[in-house]
């Protein structure tokens, strides 16, 4: 578990910058929600977060530590895509196992954690399959699960229900709860969703076009929403 620390950082592409001096300060084992309309910069602060992008300014740490020229396979972190880029020719099983293989963890190390992963997400029985045999929430779940082999201490996700259909995102969301409990780790959770912010945060960060606007408890920002633009994006109906 780890606390994650964004002290005034900035984010420019060139000389567009896209992210104004972010402070937010996430607790261990707390579930934060990003929130803001598309364009906002939610995903730059989790690539930034997750050393997939550099930072223009500023201090990100993570578990007290400044990670800003850490890489990120250090930091970590996991981070889980909209898009499942599962490897198309190897099981289940090999997908789950391929990272830990690849980074020398011992044999036995990886077999239990992928048979954990595969407890905890309930895929036990498509461990021989391969993606096209799957449905859209199993592969999902795949996808989580080679976050979870990585044993992080935070996950990061990145809009990852956009793709699903409305009943298969409410399931999966129930889903991502239980994983939170189960696992007690801090997690980032990106979304443009309102009603999956709602429900699945303990806090929520909105952003407006670069600049955190609000952070706050769900129901805190429904009832007490520092401007319209909060008002606005939280009350209104899906
Ligand atoms: P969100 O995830 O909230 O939709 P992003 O973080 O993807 O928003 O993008 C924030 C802003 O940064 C947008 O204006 C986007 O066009 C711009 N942006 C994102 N990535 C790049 C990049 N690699 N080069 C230039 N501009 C970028
Ligand atoms: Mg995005």
């Amino acid at each position: 578990m780890a606390a994650v620390t964004l002290t005034n950082v900035v984010k420019r592409f060139g000389t567009f910058e896209v992210v104004h001096g972010a402070n937010i300060d996430i607790t261990d084992g707390e579930f934060v929600v990003f929130v803001g309309p598309s364009g906002c910069g939610k995903s730059t602060l989790l690539r930034m977060i997750a050393g997939l992008e550099d930072i223009s300014g500023g201090d990100i740490a993570i578990g007290g530590k400044v990670m800003n020229d850490v890489e990120p396979a250090d930091r970590g972190i996991a981070m889980v895509f909209q898009s499942y880029a599962l490897y198309p020719h190897m099981t289940v099983e090999q997908n789950l196992s391929f990272g830990l293989r690849m980074n020398g963890n011992p044999k036995a190390d990886t077999e239990r954690r992928v048979r954990k992963a595969a407890e905890i997400l309930r895929i036990d029985e498509l461990m021989q399959r391969r993606p096209k045999q799957l449905s859209g929430g199993q592969r999902q779940r795949v996808a989580i699960g080679r976050a979870i082999v990585r044993e992080p201490q935070v996950f990061l996700f990145d809009e990852p229900l956009s793709n699903l259909d409305a009943e298969l995102r409410v399931q999966m969301r129930v889903e991502i709860s239980r994983l939170h409990k189960e696992l007690g780790v801090t997690m980032i959770y990106v979304t443009h969703d309102q009603t999956e912010a709602m429900t699945l945060a303990d806090r929520i960060v909105v952003l407006k076009a670069g600049n955190v606007e609000q952070i706050g408890a769900p129901l805190d920002l429904y009832d007490d929403p520092a401007n319209r633009f909060v008002a606005g994006f939280i009350g209104s109906p899906k």
